[in-house]
Order: structure tokens, then C-alpha cells, then sequence
């Protein structure tokens, strides 16, 4: 049995107006139970940080329940089962968990997701092997994209836009990304494949979207809303297709965004513009699992994060979202 362990953790100790700040979040120190039959005791090694995140800080419930203040908070993790007492995990075990935001964590083995060592590193399973991943495969599903189709995806150098335009690319798409760097830019046409990328900050993006799609889109994958979507309803063809996945240009706003004045596309274009929560494609993990970790041993998904290194720091890598501080998956290793 091992000794009491203390493990420091992230609380949210106010709810943030606008733009979150580091005075929202206190490191604390709690002391972790040993596990009763059926849990298991587990160290977390790499934590995921996320947009959606900002959403459960405010207090109103939306698809998910508001952050409890003064508790720590959860989110996606990968951990290393310290001690068992369940017959499906022992010592050493790669663990996937919803107890993120803490270094150590006691739960039942029910809640944990079993992972291999064989991928690495093991941040891969909360990005492209991940959340993220599955998001952008689940998105390009809604949207039908097939061979042929010019996709653009804003967001695209991040967690869920670099997969989902790798992804469309696997399936022979013509590939456009936009992000907020010309370093992203470079990444997005050099590592990940992208045919065209944009800088969204260089210029009005229905301007660059329409240079580098002059004969339009027929997908939009949107991460950002706002501008990148009102320049997509402009480019895209007659019957073209967006996938909402977030919009995250108005994440910090302090009052509602107003919808493009140019929505009235939809109807003269018929297009289909669907929304994605990807906690209902949780039950199609495996085949996503087994298609899209494929692709990436057979070295055709490149995996792109940035890691940030200590539980100190999570509050940082997680404001880091808002001003494009990562490229790809943005996740803090517990050292
Ligand atoms: P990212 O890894 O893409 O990180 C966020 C990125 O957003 C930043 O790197 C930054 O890149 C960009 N960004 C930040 N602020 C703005 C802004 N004002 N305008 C334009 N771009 C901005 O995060 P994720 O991949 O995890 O998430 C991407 C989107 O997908 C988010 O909207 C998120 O909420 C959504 N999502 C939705 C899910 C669902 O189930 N529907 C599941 C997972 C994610 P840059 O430097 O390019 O500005």
C-alpha cells in the first residue's frame, strides 16, 4: 500500500468576464486517497488544456455543466496506474481519463480508457490520437467530404483543424487552412500537407480565401466563426457544406456576437450547415482509433503539439489558446 500521497491540483476560484486571466486559477495541494476495491491510484503525466474549457468557466449550464468553483478542474489526461485494486489495470498501465488539471488522482477503473505504449509520445492520445482527432474525423464525416472537394478549414493549425485538414487531404481534397502566423502557414504547406494557407491576420480573409480558392469551396470546417465564417458563405459553391465545430473568435466576448451579414448564402446557395458535439461520437472511438492511428504509423498524419511543462503552468498553456500560443495540440507535461 502506498503511502498518503499530495498531489497539487488547478482550481478555478472565479469565473472569468472576457478574457480569462491567470488571477481566475489557484495551484493548491490536496491529499489523495489510497484506492478501495475497484479504483485505481494514478499518476497523470500530460494534461490537456482546451477552448471548450471557457465555456463551463462561465455560470450558466450549456451542452456541458459549468466548472464548480474552488474545486479542480477536469479535462482530458493521460496517467500511469500507480496502484490497483481492479483486475483491469496494474501497476505501470497507460491510462486515459476525464481527471485532468492534478498531478494524482484515485477512481474507480470503470472510468478509465486502457492505452498502448506502442505510440508515442503519449500526448498523441489527447491530439491527433485524441479528443481533437476524433473531432476533426467525426466533422469531415458530417460534412461527406469525398475526393475532390476543396475544404477549408480556419483554426487549421491547430489540434482539431491540422487533423481534419491532414484528413481531408488522405482522402484526396484540395486542402486550405487558415491561422495567425506565417510560422502556422509555413507548418500548415510544409509538415501537414496543406496545397494553400493563410495568414488571417494579414489581410481581410474573404479577400485571401477567395485568392487562394478563386473557383470557390465546397466544405467549410469551421473552428473560428466570425470573419472566417462570413468569408466561407461567400466562397462556398451551390449545395456546399460547413461543419460548425466552434467558434472560438468569440469565446471572450462580453456580449453576443452578431450573426454574418451575409448568412442569406445559405439560401441562395442551399447550403447545409451542421453542428458537432463530439461527445456523441464517443461510441465510434475504436473505429476512429483503428483508421486514424494508421495513418499515423505508417508515418501519413504528422502529429504537431506544443508542450508546456509543469502543472504550474497549465493555467498559462490554457490562456495560451487565446492568443494562438500553440501550434497543434497545446498540452502540459507533469515533469
Ligand atoms: P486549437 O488547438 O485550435 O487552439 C485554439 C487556436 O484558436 C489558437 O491556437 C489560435 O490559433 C486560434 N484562435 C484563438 N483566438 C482566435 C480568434 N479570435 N480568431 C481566430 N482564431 C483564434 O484548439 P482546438 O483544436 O482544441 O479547438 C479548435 C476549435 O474546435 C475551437 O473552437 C473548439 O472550441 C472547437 N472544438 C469543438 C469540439 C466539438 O465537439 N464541437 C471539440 C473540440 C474542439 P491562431 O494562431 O491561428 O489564431
Amino acid at each position: 500500500m502506498t503511502a498518503a500521497i499530495k498531489s497539487k491540483e488547478v482550481r478555478l476560484v472565479s469565473r472569468p468576464t472576457g478574457m480569462p486571466t491567470l488571477a481566475n486559477f489557484a495551484l493548491a495541494e490536496t491529499e489523495i486517497a489510497t484506492p478501495s476495491d475497484g479504483q485505481v491510484l494514478v499518476r497523470n503525466l500530460f494534461l490537456s488544456v482546451d477552448p471548450y474549457m471557457r465555456g463551463r468557466m462561465n455560470d450558466r449550464r450549456s451542452y456541458v455543466p459549468p466548472f464548480e468553483l474552488g474545486k479542480a478542474l477536469t479535462g482530458g489526461a493521460v496517467g500511469e496506474v500507480v496502484e490497483s485494486r481492479s483486475d483491469a489495470f496494474k501497476p505501470g498501465d497507460v491510462v486515459l481519463n476525464n481527471y485532468g488539471w492534478r498531478e494524482y488522482f484515485t477512481a474507480p477503473a470503470k472510468e478509465l480508457l486502457p492505452a498502448s505504449r506502442d505510440i508515442q509520445p503519449l500526448s498523441i492520445y489527447l491530439g491527433t490520437l485524441g479528443m481533437t482527432g476524433l473531432t476533426a474525423w467525426v466533422g469531415l464525416k458530417l460534412a461527406e467530404v469525398k475526393a475532390g472537394d476543396v475544404v477549408f478549414v480556419s483554426g487549421a493549425a491547430g489540434a482539431v483543424g491540422n487533423v481534419a485538414g491532414q484528413l481531408a487531404k488522405i482522402y484526396g481534397c484540395r486542402v486550405i487552412g487558415s491561422a495567425g502566423s506565417p510560422e502556422k502557414v509555413k507548418l500548415l504547406k510544409e509538415k501537414c500537407g496543406f496545397d494553400e494557407a493563410f495568414n488571417y491576420k494579414s489581410g481581410p480573409s474573404v479577400d485571401l480565401l477567395n485568392e487562394a480558392a478563386s473557383d470557390g469551396i465546397d466544405v467549410y470546417f469551421d473552428n473560428v466563426g466570425g470573419d472566417s465564417l462570413f468569408a466561407a458563405l461567400a466562397a462556398l459553391r451551390v449545395h456546399g457544406r460547413i461543419v460548425a465545430c466552434g467558434m472560438i473568435s468569440s469565446y471572450n466576448n462580453e456580449s453576443p456576437e452578431p450573426g454574418p451579414s451575409n448568412l442569406s448564402n445559405i439560401v441562395s446557395k442551399r447550403l447545409t450547415m451542421k453542428g458537432l458535439i463530439v461527445s456523441d461520437w464517443f461510441s465510434r472511438r475504436p473505429e476512429f482509433m483503428q483508421e486514424v492511428s494508421g495513418y499515423v504509423k505508417a508515418g501519413k498524419l504528422h502529429h504537431e503539439e506544443t508542450v508546456v511543462k509543469g502543472i504550474e503552468n497549465a493555467a498559462d498553456a490554457f490562456l495560451g489558446l487565446f492568443s494562438g500560443r500553440n501550434s497543434g495540440k497545446m498540452v502540459v507535461e507533469l515533469t
